[in-house]
């Protein structure tokens, strides 16, 4: 249990999508001359051999499943974001949403949409196969409750923080879309052990390590005193996801998209401890 408190939760920015099984999601650029924004997912790089010009429409959409998730979103309360993957969801973006309209001058909510299958983006069609992802051409945070059964089987945690930290770093490259850090870094590289790519990664990682430092703080937090348990939960996911550990023996650093588990958890860990943004620069070092 996380949360605390109870009452209904802000569902207006959340909205079902997707459905339906459908194979691999082709991720297109968005339709317009010059975007040159693409979507930033939990785990792996975007290959390039999947990359379309146009905009990608969506196949398979079941519109029954939508409607049967976005009934499911509209039900959630605080009490069920304790014990339900769907309303954690939900309970997280409000919290994430608090605290970055808290901290951030300017801060304007994305959307965010929860999909099983398949789904239509503004960056093109995706599938679950992707993971967990932020499309900056439709400003929307994207997450099949699927996957945290397979963030399991690779090693990380099913804790309910590791599940919202996992929203949160989705976040975290909606705040680099509004800073520009997101455009800088897609500029920079998407490939190797310095590239625009990995600090992007990891600056979201130190950002979800901010929402968590003030998620529990002030008169009207949203979630109870944080324990080192549920911090040890996070650095566990973290380090499950490292290019390094999805790699295994004998990864490449140049092949790095995200950071190795050493820096996700490393960066999470200097957001969590500092509650400060300006100290995610990622962009600032060499030393990652
Ligand atoms: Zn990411």
């Amino acid at each position: 249990m996380t949360f605390q408190g109870g009452g209904p939760l802000d569902t207006s920015s959340v909205s079902g999508g997707g459905g339906g099984g459908g194979g691999m999601g082709r991720i297109a650029l968005g339709g317009g001359a010059g975007l040159i924004l693409t979507i930033v997912a939990l785990l792996f790089g975007i290959n390039p051999g999947s990359i379309t010009g146009g905009t990608g429409t969506g196949s398979g959409v079941s519109s029954q499943d939508a409607a049967e998730l976005d009934a499911h979103i509209r039900s959630c309360t605080i009490e069920k974001a304790n014990t339900d993957d769907v309303c954690r969801i939900v309970a997280t973006v409000n919290s994430v949403n608090k605290v970055w309209s808290e901290q951030m001058p300017g801060y304007t909510e994305p959307k965010t949409t929860i999909f099983s299958g398949s789904v239509s983006t503004g960056c093109g069609a995706a599938s679950s196969a992707t993971g967990p992802f932020y499309c900056p051409a439709d400003e929307t945070a994207y997450f099949d409750p699927s996957f945290f059964a397979t963030l399991r089987q690779m090693g990380g945690s099913d804790g309910p923080l590791a599940q919202e930290y996992v929203v949160a770093h989705e976040y975290g490259h909606h705040v680099e879309n509004l800073t520009g850090v997101l455009a800088k870094g897609q500029r920079m590289g998407s490939q190797g052990p310095m590239s625009g790519s990995v600090r992007i990664e990891l600056q979201a990682d130190c950002l979800a390590g901010v929402w968590a430092y003030h998620a529990d703080k002030g008169p009207d937090a949203m979630l109870e005193p944080l324990t080192q348990e549920q911090i040890d939960s996070v650095i566990q996911t973290a380090k499950a996801i490292g290019d390094d550990t999805i790699q295994g023996a004998g990864s490449n650093p140049e092949g790095w998209t995200h950071g190795s588990a050493q820096q996700r958890s490393r960066w999470f860990t200097i957001g969590y401890e500092s509650g400060d943004q300006r100290q995610c620069d990622t962009f600032a070092t060499n030393d990652l």
